[in-house]
């Protein structure tokens, strides 16, 4: 078999799909994006696709190690997330040729059903209550939420009053009834990191994510000593060689590495089984389309040590499509009780709408992240 083309439609909300055709007409899509730098990514794949040209797409190993080290320069978020959408249709084609779902490629199944998790409120963290309300009466438990809004290096009392009350507000309204993360954002440098952890511990959050930006990752032991609560972060590393780094020198609790941003699921089934030698848990991070998202769950489904599942169903950022707006088997990702079920299907077992999704691509907008500024005009991370 011979890959003869690859084709990419950037699509609503800001999202972009791949797909990956052969000689014999078996087809695999994957969803290669960095959510703003779309673009980029793009570019980035049609890079790698003279390359691919001819090539055997079931041989994804070499496949996957001629785009990381055959450019010379690799890493990064904009090349490792080709290579992450390039590598999920390669795996969605290997699993429809042999008719089996990925999972069953990668050893066979460790659980029955997987516990996932919703965002809540928005960019901003205000309306979380009501935003519990409504998820609650569809079955969903467990939540993340934004921490704070802008915060300064050295920020005020009422910043922290206003940051930790809220969440005691979460915790006084559903009590246990509930689990809920709280999301950094990187929004906190390690001076305030240290303060907010000591006031919201009283709340017992599942985690704390990005309680620092990954590049102050220097930060995680030391905050981690400070704080019985758990700290998350992996969304913004690319590889095994960044993951090693905070294995090696400790202090998260949860790797939440991006199936879409680090190499895929041949890196990232590589990334859990480094972190499961560590007593360290995975949650995939995924506020991303069906693609991406099944990619995860079939890491999911073969790491012991996979935790949470996030799932970008009714996100804010969600604006123009949905997960399932461009999903003909709809049902498959049905959650009951805050859990979902194994995806039966041959390969990722996304049915992609494909009418739909070259429809949406003709309009896709540039999605961009808002740029904040503190009050004093200086640039505030978002
Ligand atoms: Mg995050």
């Amino acid at each position: 078999m011979k890959i003869i083309k690859l084709t990419t439609y950037r699509v609503p909300p800001r999202w972009m799909l791949l797909k990956i055709e052969t000689d014999e007409g078996i087809v695999g899509w994957g969803e290669p994006v960095i959510e703003g730098r779309a673009r980029t990514v793009e570019a980035a794949v049609h890079e790698m696709t003279p390359f691919l040209i001819g090539q055997d797409p079931g041989r994804i190993n070499d496949l996957w190690q001629a785009m990381y080290r055959g450019g010379f320069y690799r890493g990064g978020a904009i090349l490792m997330s080709a290579i992450a959408g390039i590598d999920q249709a390669l795996w969605d084609i290997k699993g429809k040729l042999l008719g089996v779902p990925v999972y069953d490629l990668l050893g066979g199944r460790v659980r029955d059903k997987m516990k996932m998790y919703s965002w809540v409120g928005g960019d901003r963290p205000s309306d979380v209550i009501a935003g519990i309300r409504k998820l609650r009466a569809v079955g969903i438990d467990t939540f993340k939420m934004n921490g704070t809004e802008e915060m300064r290096m050295l920020d005020s009392a009422r910043a922290v009053d206003q940051a930790v009350g809220r969440i005691a507000e979460i915790r006084e309204a559903f009590g246990n009834e509930i689990e809920f993360g709280i999301d950094f954002h990187g929004r906190v440098a390690a001076p305030m990191a240290k303060v907010l952890l000591r006031a919201l511990e009283p709340y017992r959050p599942l985690f704390v994510e990005e309680p620092v930006l990954a590049e102050q990752a220097e930060y995680y032991p030391r905050l981690a000593e400070s704080t019985s609560i758990p700290l998350a972060a992996g969304e913004r590393m690319y590889s095994r060689f960044e993951f090693k780094r905070v294995l090696e020198q400790g202090g998260l609790a949860i790797l939440q590495p991006d199936l879409s941003h680090a190499g895929g699921i041949t890196e990232c089934v590589k990334i859990a089984a480094m972190a499961e030698a560590y007593d360290v848990a995975v949650a995939p991070h995924c506020p991303l389309g069906p693609v991406a998202l099944a990619a995860c769950l079939h890491l999911d489904f073969v790491s012991h040590n996979a935790v949470l599942q996030e799932q970008s169903m009714g996100i804010h950022y969600n604006q123009g499509a949905e997960l399932l707006d461009y999903v003909k088997n709809k049902d498959d990702f049905r959650m009951e009780g805050g859990y979902i079920a194994a995806l039966t299907k041959p390969g990722l077992g996304v049915e992609v709408d494909e009418e739909r999704v070259i429809e949406a691509s003709k309009n896709a907008p540039d999605w961009r992240n808002p740029l904040w500024r503190h009050e004093d005009g200086s640039v505030a991370e978002w």
